[in-house]
């Protein structure tokens, strides 16, 4: 649960294992006591001490610098002090049983980023941008996810959050003063504050998707028919045999994931289990999830099997049915080293469409550089900040509730129901800085983080 704490708690803030450096971090009222206690000695805000670290006998554990940050000037906020002795996984675990005798406890994963959050220092989105930074696989998420900590997304979201806040005053307003509502509700200042409003919060969407793209990386789901060479293609982009490769159709019957670097495009690749006519339950059960993940995708990779089926544009047709929003879609004809008689490209294509042998590797270099173009314009954009699905779904809920708005508004000047609209708006963008979140969901976000961060 997330309540405000007032007890000191403690933990290793450096990995485990050995290194040169190893912290012990407190963070609460406590933390000036049990330090100087340690430290034998008086520990002066950002000063580093330099001393030996004592146990109950006075015995020395370590030695090591001793640094206190004075809340509110500090990562949690509150009294922080840092033990920084040497990097041995004994030397920090008598270090932590000292501090946990002198009265702390230890602390719970994410806990410091909690406590920073609970006072003020880091809003959600903030601390959700230092787990993301430690966690970045490709050195674009770690920049996006820097300029996510420094407050670049949070900001936008707060200055479209204070817009909102503007409309709902002059609607409320309105709704105030019955007499003149309508005069209100077509005052040419509301529709254009609407208008600008909708319009960022449209752009936000739009980087905000890249950002949670930077973060996840791009999600490329493999469809085609059993024994297309769905795995066999997988095979080809992770270097391994990862997914069952069988003469039997329909084998790879359970969502395979991997994940690869296409030239520093993190890409998570999605193996699904053969889309058809579905014969028996486990097989139905593949087919439904191999649409969730088409539905959830940036891209689909449509694979046929060359040396069978020539009508390869009604099948992808087939294949995609049921797909409304439309990621990325790439067609390989697969098996081009046996197949005789080659589809020909066929007039009015509406697909990029690839020849390749799964196989000999043959055209492979070429679907790998159609990927590359149709998806790093999402990777290398210089300013982007880094988020996540979590903050895309609420900033798509935020404008669907905007749009529902303009349309009551501008269609019947319901000035009740644009302010119900614009309320619901409001609490989904507070959702993104957790000014608004239930402690279900903050405890869910914090207790992914790990110990001592
Ligand atoms: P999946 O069911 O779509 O995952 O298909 P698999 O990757 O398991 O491949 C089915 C069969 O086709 C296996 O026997 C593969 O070795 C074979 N296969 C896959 N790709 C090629 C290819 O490009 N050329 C040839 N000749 N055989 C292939």
């Amino acid at each position: 649960s997330v309540t405000p704490t007032h007890d000191t708690s403690a933990a290793v803030a450096t990995p485990p294992g050995r290194g040169g450096v190893g912290i012990v971090r407190l963070s609460g009222p406590q933390s000036l006591k049990i330090g100087q206690h340690i430290a034998g000695g008086t520990l002066r805000p950002r000063l580093a001490t330099f001393g030996d670290f004592l146990d109950e006998a006075s015995e020395v554990i370590d030695q090591g610098l001793a640094i206190y940050f004075r809340g509110p000037a500090s990562f949690t906020g509150e009294d922080v002090v840092e033990l920084q002795g040497h990097g041995g996984p004994i030397v920090m675990s008598l270090l932590l049983a000292r501090v946990i005798e002198l009265g702390a406890r230890m602390a719970r994963p994410g806990e410091f980023s909690e406590r920073a959050f609970l006072n003020d220092k880091l809003d959600l989105s903030q601390a959700e941008a230092v787990a993301d930074l430690i966690n970045s696989t490709t050195e674009a998420a770690a920049r996006g996810a820097v300029r996510s900590l420094k407050g670049v997304f949070s900001e936008q979201v707060k200055q479209l959050d204070k817009d909102i806040v503007k409309l709902r005053m002059f609607v409320e307003a309105a709704i105030d003063f019955p007499e003149e509502e309508i005069d209100f509700l077509s005052d040419n200042n509301l529709k254009e504050g609407l208008s600008s409003a909708l319009e960022r919060l449209k752009l936000l969407t739009q980087q905000s998707q890249r950002g949670a793209i930077l973060r996840d990386g791009i999600t490329l789901v493999l469809v085609g028919k059993p024994n297309a060479g769905k795995s066999s293609l997988m095979n080809q982009f992770v270097g391994e045999d990862v997914s069952i490769v069988t003469e039997i159709p329909g084998t790879t019957r359970d969502v395979i994931r991997e994940y690869v670097s296409l030239n520093g495009i993190p890409l998570k690749l999605v193996d699904t289990a053969g889309l058809r006519e579905a014969e028996n339950a486990i097989e139905a059960e593949g087919v439904r999830r191999a649409k969730a993940e088409m539905l959830e995708a940036d891209g689909v990779l449509v694979v046929i099997d060359a040396a069978q089926d020539l009508d390869w544009v009604e099948q992808t047709k087939i294949l995609l049915s049921g797909l409304e929003a439309s990621p990325a879609i790439f067609v390989v004809l697969n098996k081009i080293d046996i197949a005789t008689d080659l589809a020909a490209t066929i007039e009015n294509n509406p697909y990029q469409m690839i020849r390749i042998s799964a196989k000999t590797g043959e055209g492979i270099d070429a679907l790998k550089s159609a990927m590359e173009s149709q998806f790093a314009p999402n990777i290398t954009s210089e300013s982007n900040f880094i988020a996540r699905s979590r903050h895309v779904d609420a900033l798509k809920r935020a404008e669907q509730h905007l749009v529902t708005g303009r349309g009551v508004l501008l269609d019947q000047a319901a000035g009740e129901l644009f302010a119900e609209e614009l309320r619901y708006c409001h609490g989904a963008l507070a959702e993104i800085t957790g000014e608004f979140s239930s402690d279900d969901l903050l405890g869910e976000i914090f207790s992914s983080f790990c110990i001592g961060k």
